[in-house]
């Protein structure tokens, strides 16, 4: 038997991420391919004293349902995180929602229809170009140098395209790039949406996770008309199992973001939000940040300086200032496809970098991540990987 599927189905594919993640379950494997937090930073101790508080403290409350735009406490503290990157907001100006991955597919909904076309950097995040290929749009992918998209292509992209709905970027610690915006570019990408009457996604899981160099504010910071949407998320400084994150935005573009999160799920979890704002309430969350830059930054260090020892010449890597991630670009004949087999059976995982490119190509790049794994895994992992690169060239 065959079901009648919509037609948006035959865009949507298994993520090669989360497929990976199934094998990397495996306790033998080195595993650099996910996006994942260190496990051992989470605070259970804390979450589970917090737990037991709110069931006794509000115990009804937390248990029923609660108002679609969120919980007011979680919202307030919301607007403490914004200010951190740059951006006065107010709680009217904050949806909370399941994870920012729920507001990639929301946007989708919301500025998409069919053959519209989304802009973003090249490459960019695999779990958003595969969010709104749900709505069927093409995909331009804006040329991306060491300073984030690069702007004239921009503009020559704006002036050359009426349908485009979308600019998305991830301007701080870039996933899988590990790149930074400069502040020139965060300035004039608002003033070019405003020009051709885009809206900005800005997604920004990592910019609180810098570990050097000069603290840049958020594309919103520089917004003037209203044109940005912001989302942020509890994920990477705090706990992604809790699906916590939210929509910052201006209270046009919002209300639209809270029509849809009411058709999707009506509100995201009551409880959980009700933790997180114990937590953020009575524990200090900047320590909790500060403690996972110092850890992160370690295994950077480790993981880069490994890189430049072990990996044969001709294979060139991003070194970020933050984040999660680094990228790697080998000499074009070799393909991380066939590269990720080889050290799959010697147990190393990570993510080849073609499926970060919606239109393809780009089969010698990978993404690392070093925020998962421990020093020790870390050198021996990368020194497996040298080892397979070299048997390759
Ligand atoms: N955007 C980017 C760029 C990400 O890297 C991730 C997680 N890997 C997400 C969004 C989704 O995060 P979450 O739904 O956990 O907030």
């Amino acid at each position: 038997m065959s079901l009648n599927y919509s037609k948006r189905m035959n865009n949507i594919k298994a993520s090669e991420i989360r497929e990976l993640l199934k094998l990397t379950q495996k306790p033998e494997i080195i595993s650099f391919a996910g996006g994942l937090p260190a496990p051992e930073l989470f605070p259970v101790e804390e979450m589970k004293k917090i737990s037991v508080e709110v069931l006794d403290e509000q115990g009804t409350k937390a248990l029923q349902y609660g108002p679609t735009e969120g919980y007011e406490p979680l919202r307030v503290e919301i607007t403490k995180r914004m200010e951190k990157v740059g951006v006065k907001a107010d709680p009217n100006d904050i949806l909370v929602i399941s994870g920012s991955q729920q507001g990639l597919d929301f946007s989708g909904k919301i500025f998409l229809n069919e053959g519209d076309i989304v802009l973003c950097e090249s490459p960019s995040y695999l779990g958003a170009i595969n969010a709104f290929k749900a709505y069927e749009p093409k995909f331009i992918e804006v040329p991306t140098d060491e300073h984030g998209m690069i702007m004239e292509d921009l503009e020559e992209i704006l002036k050359n395209n009426d349908r485009v709905r979308i600019i998305y970027v991830i301007p701080d610690f870039q996933n899988p790039s590990g790149r930074t915006w400069s502040e020139d570019r965060r300035k004039r990408i608002v003033e070019l949406a405003n020009e051709y009457n885009v809206v900005i996604i800005e997604d920004n899981p990592y910019g609180e996770l810098r570990f050097e160099g000069e603290f840049l504010p958020a594309v919103k910071h520089y917004d003037t008309e209203g044109r940005v949407v912001f989302l942020g998320t509890f994920s990477k400084i705090f706990c992604p199992g809790l699906r916590l994150g939210w929509v910052c935005a201006d209270s046009e573009a919002l209300n639209k973001y809270i029509l849809v999160k009411q058709g999707a799920d009506l509100q995201a979890s009551t409880i959980s939000q009700m933790q997180v704002a114990k937590f953020l309430e009575e524990y200090d969350i900047e320590a909790h940040i500060e403690k996972l830059r110092t850890v992160y930054r370690k295994r950077r260090d480790l993981m880069i300086g490994t890189m430049k020892e072990e990996f044969p010449e001709g294979v060139k890597f991003t070194n970020p200032e933050g984040g999660l991630f680094t990228w790697v670009v080998l000499p074009e004949h070799i393909n991380a496809r066939v590269l990720a087999e080889k050290a799959l059976a010697n147990n190393v995982a990570f993510v080849p970098g073609g499926s970060f490119f919606p239109n393809g190509g780009n089969e010698n790049t990978f993404r690392l991540n070093y925020s998962n794994m421990d020093e020790e895994k870390i050198v021996i992992g990368i020194k497996r990987l040298a080892k397979a690169i070299k048997e390759m060239m």
